[in-house]
């Protein structure tokens, strides 16, 4: 498989070479030429298999020419081996046509660890193969971060940087990050917002001789791996569900716009997923877009749902891409707009197109909360604040003929306050986390300055030569 970026200026790259660069360096985030298409008899074929074949063979054809087979099946039962589900990702009705799929059975209790433990695996695979040594740096409102660092952490030729906002993760997320003692993990804590750390990160990607120097490479989900990554949870509950023979629906509370692009992703390759539901918190640029054509970014509010406190939905783009008909220059054009008035809308039809297909829900912190008791009450479920958007978006939605998967994308325990103040008790963390607040932390703090960074950067880097 080949793969271009949306901006249009970038060389092609296999797939070992997208996940090494993650961002293109026109700016752009790299796509598949085109997209695998399963027909309904593959897709069949992949009914009742275990979850980490189920992933090994939808990935296939996005790592073809970069990673043999074998070797894809062992790294997807390596990186899901130690998911406390037998099933990896469970399913749980929790009404007529609403499914919960759970995605927090990894090490974080996030979603994230889905992609990135993959990832790790990917990347320590990758670079053996080239005789290479990388420097991961990412920026994290939360939950990529912890899990970023928990798919690297002790591997060999990585070392991980990530930026996190002081002070505005929940202290779960922050110490989920801060107490691993790898010595190739360096946490910062940056005086500032989410936005603000995204920045410096593409920042860094934009000088290109520190990103030479450093051999930069990112795991936010504009890494198109990690999108990749996420296909195949989708096609397993849609599998689980009736498709192809059903349609079905997806619900997913989102932030950067990676995982519903994954599950528009399976659709392209031929599941039938019919709507999909975009689930945002007081934050909600995307829902502003899909019911005016209204693209225009407003400062980041903080809500119970932290890791949706995003107000540039960085994978937006690659949908943008599809929806223009893969025109980079238009595309390039319209990024360029977009970052300089701080104001988006596309032609009418594009809009129409994508709004058809699209759905916003939005949930504000009071209703967050009343509709994870009333779930608790109702159904004896207990989800957490982001998860609970994309359930109350499937409620809301009434019976639509067909059933709904509302990705379940943290573990309660990951939020204990909020689900304290919605049920009045605090969920406990599992057995492996259970002593999170009694281990030391290791972070440094640096201001909201490029310049800052980077020195942190180099000097972690460098950390074994001069002394
Ligand atoms: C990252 C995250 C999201 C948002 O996912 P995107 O892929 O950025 O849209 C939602 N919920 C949780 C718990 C997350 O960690």
């Amino acid at each position: 498989m080949r793969y271009q970026s949306t901006r249009g200026l970038a060389p092609e790259l296999d797939f070992a070479g997208v996940l090494l660069a993650g961002l293109a360096n026109d700016g752009g985030l790299y796509m598949p030429a085109s997209w695998p298409r399963f027909s309904a008899a593959d897709l069949r074929a992949l009914r009742g298999l275990p979850y980490p074949e189920l992933a090994a063979r939808v990935l296939a054809p996005f790592t073809e020419g970069s990673i043999g087979f074998a070797d894809l099946q062992g790294m997807c039962r390596r990186a899901y081996a130690g998911f406390t589900n037998k099933s990896v990702v469970p399913l749980v009705q929790l009404d007529t046509n609403i499914y919960a799929l759970e995605l927090f059975h990894g090490p974080t209790l996030a979603f994230k660890d889905m992609a990135l433990q993959l990832v790790g695996h990917l990347f320590e695979h990758v670079l053996a193969d080239k005789g290479e040594k990388i420097r991961i740096v990412g920026a994290t409102s939360g939950d990529t971060g912890s899990a970023a660092i928990a798919a690297v952490a002790g591997r060999k030729n990585i070392d991980i940087t990530i930026l996190h906002p002081e002070g505005k993760t929940s202290e779960v997320q922050r110490r989920q990050m801060t107490t691993v003692q790898a010595d190739n993990v360096l946490n910062i804590a940056v005086k500032g917002n989410f936005d603000d750390c995204q920045d410096l990160v593409k920042a860094m990607f934009a000088d290109a001789p520190f990103r030479t120097e450093m051999n930069l490479s990112a795991v936010n989900s504009i890494n198109f791996a990690r999108i990749a990554a996420q296909i195949p949870y989708y096609v397993y509950a849609a599998l689980n569900l009736g498709a192809p023979e059903r349609d079905v629906a997806v619900s997913v509370p989102t932030g950067n716009f990676g995982n519903i692009l994954a599950a528009w992703a399976a659709k392209q390759m031929g599941v039938p997923i019919a709507r999909f539901i975009v689930g945002s918190n007081r934050n909600d640029i995307l829902a502003r877009f899909l019911s005016a054509n209204d693209m225009s970014v407003r400062g980041v509010e903080a809500s119970l749902s932290p890791s949706m406190d995003i107000q540039l939905s960085s994978n937006f783009e690659r949908l943008l891409f599809e929806f223009l008909g893969r025109d980079a220059d238009l595309l390039r054009q319209t990024m360029a707009d977009f970052r300089s008035t701080g104001k988006m809308s596309v032609a009418e039809p594009v809009w129409r197109a994508i709004a058809k297909d699209f759905k916003a829900f939005t949930l504000s912190d009071e209703q967050t909360l009343a509709e994870i008791a009333r779930l608790f009450r109702e159904a004896e479920y207990l989800a957490d604040p982001h998860s609970i958007i994309g359930i109350a978006a499937a409620r809301e939605l009434g019976p639509i003929g067909m059933p709904v998967i509302a990705a379940a994308t943290a573990h309660p325990a990951k939020f204990p306050d909020a689900i304290e103040k919605a049920v009045g008790s605090r969920p406990p963390l599992p057995p492996h986390l259970s002593n999170l607040y009694e281990r030391d932390e290791k972070f440094i703090r640096a201001p909201n300055d490029l310049a800052a960074i980077e020195t942190c950067v180099r000097n972690f880097a460098n950390r074994n030569v001069n002394v």
